[in-house]
């Protein structure tokens, strides 16, 4: 009834204003509360940073009895809770850090209905033993996190998310509200129908982040392109640098301490000691730079992260979505900032390829880049690109807060220079039977007279300094883009070059190839405001 709506919603505001001291409900979270503290099922689909945890944490202090939330980032649990206990809310969780008697402690306090919230593990819910503590309790609510892991489709599934389908049948009664930043329509409906929640109510926030500046440029010289790009406008301020390996973590970190930036790296081989180290300095001191594999982020909040760099190209636009949403989530002017060539991917084609995964995987994965290369490889805005990726319209074609729409690139017609690249690789493969990789057929194409050229006659060849009107650089695009639409493959360990079905309609002139030019200078576009 009405009354109990504004009962409900007075409620949820007092809590609001009482234990977490905020003035306002932000976006939808009032009326994801509202639903929820009434007995509805909810999928709320709202970006990094957009305040989920509020949108079960409030009817969990609401509802009588407690609130259980499935969350898969173990490493985080004692944090949340420790945060949660500072506000005088009675927060617990169950996961294999913990001993025994920890364990006990906990499981005590669940029944004796001394907990507002309780954190567990997916996989816990696979054992029985949990079930049935769980069925001498009173839940008032199931919050299941990440809820994209569920998601198959998605880029980062967990077997044990299959079995949350049961929480619904098991409890009947009590609501069930899904959360995740990933929100392409593959992944929501999947989440969906696997968690068995048909009923549900959707909320989906927009997933713009305005104040984010996206930017893309083209790899020459990495780490003195990331330098320059935070010397010149983030010095002093806090970031991530994201990268591929550990290697080059650890490199990249040394690289910028050696030159005056404050940066400490992050990656799973570091002992816990000091990624629990590096992790707080980050969190509690200003202007520290983490250089971080993907392990690192996670659940992290801090609000004033003013870049996110990436060094490698993420595998997929969701992975992309989610790093880079950690930059600004005060709302103030970030950027994110990445670096995309060639080798990139090359190596992204090979990991693929030479993957443990069954072809669907396979086919699931190149799907995945081949998103993320389009995204790279845009010649329009990036952020409509990017929304458009996640089913959501842009306010406006072009944002003016992206590269693309600070510098429009030029694009051209790369045709003939494709059927150059093309026919090269042709004639390696049926003159000679031999394959290469893109360094060697840029070398043959500018009639480079190199040692491996010698070595295999490759002077020889009709098409032998044919493309000496493009650069180095300039071929080095053209490769990339020829790989990133499909045009080319990459094959076995060495990453050689091979034609693909659609290379053929190219070479015989049935479809022309349009490129972006390739800038001389990387583009640097002038610092964004909010
Ligand atoms: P998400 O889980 O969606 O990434 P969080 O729940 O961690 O986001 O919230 C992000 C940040 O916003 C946190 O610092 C949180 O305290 C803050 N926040 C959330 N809701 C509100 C609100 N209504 N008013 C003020 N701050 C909020
Ligand atoms: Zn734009």
């Amino acid at each position: 009834t009405g009354t109990q709506a504004v009962d409900t919603e007075s409620e949820a505001l007092a809590t609001l204003h009482r234990v977490f001291g905020y003035e306002s409900f932000r976006g939808a979270q009032g009326e994801v509360i509202e639903h929820v503290v009434a007995g509805g099922d909810a999928v709320v689909l709202m970006p990094t940073g957009g305040g989920k945890s509020l949108c079960y944490q409030i009817p969990a202090l609401v509802r009588p009895g407690t609130g259980v939330v499935v969350s898969p980032l173990i490493a985080l649990m004692q944090d949340q809770v420790d945060a949660l206990r500072a506000l005088g809310v009675r927060a617990g969780f169950i996961n294999s850090t913990q001993d025994f008697d920890e364990r006990r402690t906990v499981e005590a306090e669940l029944l004796a209905g001394e907990l507002d919230l309780l954190y567990l593990a997916p996989e816990r819910l696979r054992v029985e033993a949990t079930l049935d503590l769980l069925s001498r309790a009173k839940i008032s609510v199931f919050a299941i996190d990440e809820a994209h892991c569920v998601a198959q489709w998605g880029h980062d599934f967990r077997p044990d998310y299959l079995a949350l389908s049961l929480l619904g049948e098991r409890w009947p009664d009590v609501p069930r509200i899904a959360l995740t930043a990933t929100a392409t329509d593959a992944t929501h409906r999947e989440i969906t129908q696997r968690l068995g929640m048909p009923e549900a109510r959707h909320f989906v926030a927009s997933f713009d982040r305005p104040n984010i500046q996206y930017r893309i440029v083209p790899k020459s010289d990495p780490k003195k392109q990331l330098l320059s790009f935070l010397k010149d406008e983030h010095d002093g301020d806090a970031g991530i640098v994201y990268c591929l390996s550990r290697a080059s973590v650890e490199k990249t970190a040394q690289y910028l301490s050696d030159n005056g930036v404050r940066a400490v790296p992050y990656h799973a081989g570091l002992d816990s000691g000091t990624r629990a180290v590096n992790q707080s300095r980050f969190l509690r001191e200003d202007g520290l730079v983490v250089v971080a594999t993907i392990a690192f982020g996670m659940g992290i909040d801090k609000p004033d992260v003013r870049f996110v760099a990436h060094l490698d190209l993420p595998k997929s636009v969701e992975g992309y979505y989610q790093e880079t949403g950690r930059a600004g989530r005060d709302g103030l002017a970030s950027t994110a900032w990445m670096a995309y060539g060639l080798q990139d991917v090359v190596q992204q084609r090979k990991l693929i390829q030479g993957s443990e995964g069954d072809e669907a995987f396979r086919r699931r994965a190149a799907a995945h880049l081949d998103a993320m290369l389009a995204l790279c490889e845009t010649a329009s805005c990036r952020r409509a690109q990017l929304l458009g990726y996640f089913g959501q319209e842009a306010a406006a074609e072009n944002c003016g807060n992206c590269d693309t729409c600070l510098t429009p690139p030029q694009t051209w017609d790369g045709t003939v220079a494709a059927q150059k690249v093309l026919s090269t690789v042709v004639r390696l493969q049926r003159e000679r039977g031999q394959k290469f990789g893109a360094g060697q057929i840029i070398d043959i194409l500018l009639g480079r007279r190199t040692a491996k050229i010698i070595q295999f006659d490759h002077d020889q060849l009709s098409v032998f300094g044919i493309g000496e009107d493009l650069s180095e650089p300039q071929w080095r695009g053209v490769a990339r883009q020829l790989l990133a639409q499909g045009l080319l493959a990459v094959e076995g360990e060495y990453g050689t070059l091979v034609l693909t079905e659609a290379s053929g309609e190219v070479l015989a002139g049935r479809r022309e190839v349009r490129m972006r030019t390739e800038p001389e200078k990387p583009a640097r576009a002038a610092r964004g405001s909010a």
